[in-house]
């Protein structure tokens, strides 16, 4: 999750998210990931099984100015892996 206002070092556009490659700062869509859906942390339960169920998935990050730091928000797992994940609560 971006701190600042960022452009796509590929296709020119922005986002909520971006994924850090070597080139700079890619969008869902240029990193392949925008067919993920995101998953907010708290649930326990539900994260391990829909991670467990997603063959592709990204830890979702958002540096802390406070704490320094990288906190884990959530993470982007297949639209089908939370559907089966919620199915089993
Ligand atoms: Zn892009």
């Amino acid at each position: 999750m971006p701190l600042k206002d960022w452009t796509c070092a590929a296709c020119g556009g922005t986002g909520d998210l971006l994924l850090m490659q070597e080139a700079g700062p890619a969008c869902m869509a240029c990193a392949a990931l925008d067919h993920l859906v995101f998953l907010p942390r708290g649930d326990a339960g539900l994260t391990r099984r829909a991670h467990k169920a997603s063959e592709l998935s990204a830890v979702v990050v958002r540096f802390s100015r406070t704490r320094k730091r990288y906190e884990r928000q959530g993470l982007l797992v297949e639209p089908a892996a939370m559907a089966a994940a919620k199915q089993r609560d």
